[in-house]
């Protein structure tokens, strides 16, 4: 995989048809895109060391000082011209790029609005330089005294624009954002030091350091750093790191399930969705946890030069990053232990977050009322008993269900109702799980990411049968040509399907949409439910056996038996003791 490809290659101008390949775009909307971008190109200079000064909500001064590469005085001349980059040549670059920059038009952009000063000391230069331009004019180039690396300061923000100028916030809103954009321009940079000065005081600061210490400095407010787990994969396409917060630290909103790739932040639903899915059966419906992921990826397989901004990405195989993804995080939550297992443990997040009076870290009370279908429960074993015994559904004989143990990896031992029963723990939530999707509305969602699939003239007439069967399940496809079609809107929860998966259902004869929902939510179920050798905490293997005993058709989806029984007399009748 290429490395960050360095900026010692001197600063040209574009040719036409490069520049025109380019996603073109306002990028300079407001003081956190001037930060974007500053902090790119000192990123993008190799720097060890990056400071970013924000005064007066970054409208008043943006200052970035780094020890990177630099810029030589006929670096310097052109530096603000618009398609100058040191970063590619051609077309083909465009998809070769390791680089954040590579458009040749953020310096461009911040000199037409701005007071842009910058001085730059190269590393094979003997002194450095310095650059005046006001508004997109040149005040003044030439020999000024100053360290290796470069400083640029950005002041008066749209001083010359004043449409734009009304349209900026508060300052503590833009100061909020800046600061936001510098954490994610920090995080994924380990290997760089990081400071933010915020009218002068220092706010941040990040020495080089680990992928999991960055981003409990970067949260300290919010994550106890015992919480957090680091785990890394690498196939051939990809690198991936996940720092993975423990189940006990979940939110209400999805800020801390961030994805980034190549070094940028990027808002991907899909992503985003398997890092939740990853977590299902730990973090309660309408809550979120903590998890970053960072992927490193081929730049031919990525293309951030779809927005202007590159938030959005187009990514090749997909459905591989999304399993990498849900089996790094997965099999690493069921290896915590049992204490940990618990959703709702005591951990210190509650209270530091709420001493913090920060974020909307959730309490422990908002989950009294909650109903799992398989996740761990705080509650106590008590309540549960009593609620079990309370329950009109079950014939009691004895009062509650007791759970013994667990043997072979696989079987729960209970004891309820004068009988002693072995439950297959995989067999039986998966029946529970599969139970409840079968009764759940599904709405249909547009993709981000249509998934296009083709098939051979003799699938085609099944495919087009299949087609209204499936939209009856909220699946939307449309033909594009001959053979060849897109999946363009399912529901949410379908997601965890593998693409291939789907388009084999797609090309097969489904049978009756009654058919393919049973499939469908049999993959569904099979994937989510606990697996064998999955060690369970008592409470959760307790709410786990009442629900299994409690359930009509005592049958894996697949139609083995979820368990086994034995009355007292039965087992003194095999052991001849009678
Ligand atoms: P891009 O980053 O897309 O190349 P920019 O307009 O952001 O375009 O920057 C233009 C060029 O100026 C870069 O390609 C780089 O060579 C040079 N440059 C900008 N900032 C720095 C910096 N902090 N250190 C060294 N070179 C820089
Ligand atoms: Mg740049």
């Amino acid at each position: 995989m290429n490395e960050r490809n360095s900026t010692s290659r001197r600063i040209i101008v574009l040719r036409e048809d490069v520049s025109k390949k380019i996603a073109a775009g306002e990028v300079i909307e407001r003081p956190f895109s001037v930060v974007r971008e500053l902090l790119d190109n000192s990123i993008d200079a190799e720097s060890s060391s990056i400071d970013l000064y924000i005064y007066g909500g970054g409208i008043k001064e943006i200052r970035v000082v780094d020890d990177g590469a630099g810029m030589n005085l006929d670096d310097l001349k052109i530096c603000y011209y618009r398609h100058t980059t040191s970063k590619i040549v051609e077309e083909d670059d465009l998809y070769r790029t390791m680089t954040l920059g590579f458009r040749g038009e953020a310096l461009a952009s911040i000199a037409t609005c701005s007071r842009l000063e910058i001085v730059s000391f190269e590393k094979y230069s003997d002194n450095a330089n310095r650059l005046i331009v006001h508004g997109g004019k040149l005040i003044s180039i030439g020999e000024y005294a100053g360290k290796r690396g470069t400083s640029v300061r950005v002041s008066d923000l749209f001083f010359n624009m004043p449409a734009r100028r009304r349209f900026l916030k508060s300052i503590s809103s833009e100061t909020f954002m800046c600061r936001s954009i510098f954490l994610d321009r920090a995080l994924p940079f380990t290997e760089a030091a990081f400071r933010l000065f915020i009218d002068d005081r220092l706010r941040y600061f990040f020495p080089v350091q680990t992928l999991k210490e960055r981003v409990c400095a970067a949260y300290s407010e919010l994550i106890n750093p015992s919480l957090l787990i680091y785990k890394e994969m690498e196939t051939k396409n990809y690198k991936l790191k996940v720092v993975a917060g423990d189940p006990s630290l979940v939110r209400r909103d999805r800020k801390l399930v961030q994805i980034f790739i190549n070094g940028r932040r990027v808002n991907d639903y899909s992503l985003m969705q398997a890092v939740e899915y990853a977590y299902t059966g730990y973090v309660p419906g309408g809550y979120h946890p903590v998890c970053f992921a960072f992927l490193k990826i081929h730049p031919e397989l990525v293309d951030f030069n779809i927005h202007p901004a590159k938030k959005e990405v187009k990514l090749k195989d997909i459905s591989s990053l999304r399993q990498g993804i849900i089996g790094l995080i997965a099999g690493e939550l069921c290896k915590l232990p049992v204490r940990e297992h618990k959703l709702f443990g005591e951990g210190d997040l509650f209270r530091e977050a709420a001493n913090a009076g920060k974020g909307e870290v959730i309490s422990k009370g908002s989950f009294r009322n909650y109903d799992t279908h398989n996740v761990r429960e705080t509650a106590s074993m008590q309540a549960i008993t009593e609620a079990v015994s309370n329950d009109p559904g079950i014939n009691y004989q004895s009062d509650s269900v007791k759970y013994l143990g667990q043997v072979f990896g696989v079987f729960l031992i209970v004891f309820y109702g004068n009988r002693l029963y072995l439950i297959d723990q995989h067999a039986a939530h998966e029946r529970i799980i599969f139970d409840e999707l079968m009764k759940k509305e599904y709405s249909p969602q547009i993709l981000l990411l249509p998934i296009d699939f083709k098939v051979t003239e003799e699938e085609e007439g099944m495919t087009e049968k299949n087609i209204p069967l499936f939209k009856g399940l909220g699946i939307g496809i449309e033909k594009k040509g001959k053979g060849s079609y897109v999946v363009n809107s399912m529901p949410e929860d379908f997601l965890l399907l593998e693409t291939d998966e789907l388009i084999r259902f797609l090309r097969e004869d489904a049978g009756d949409i009654a058919r393919i929902k049973r499939k469908i939510m049999d993959t569904l179920a099979c994937r989510l439910a606990v697996k064998d050798g999955d060690k369970l905490d008592e409470i959760t293997a307790v709410e786990l056996a009442r629900k299994a005993l409690k359930l009509e058709v005592p049958k894996c989806p697949h139609g083995r038996p979820i368990w086994f029984s034995l009355t007292k007399d039965e087992l003194f009748k095999i052991v001849k003791r009678v």
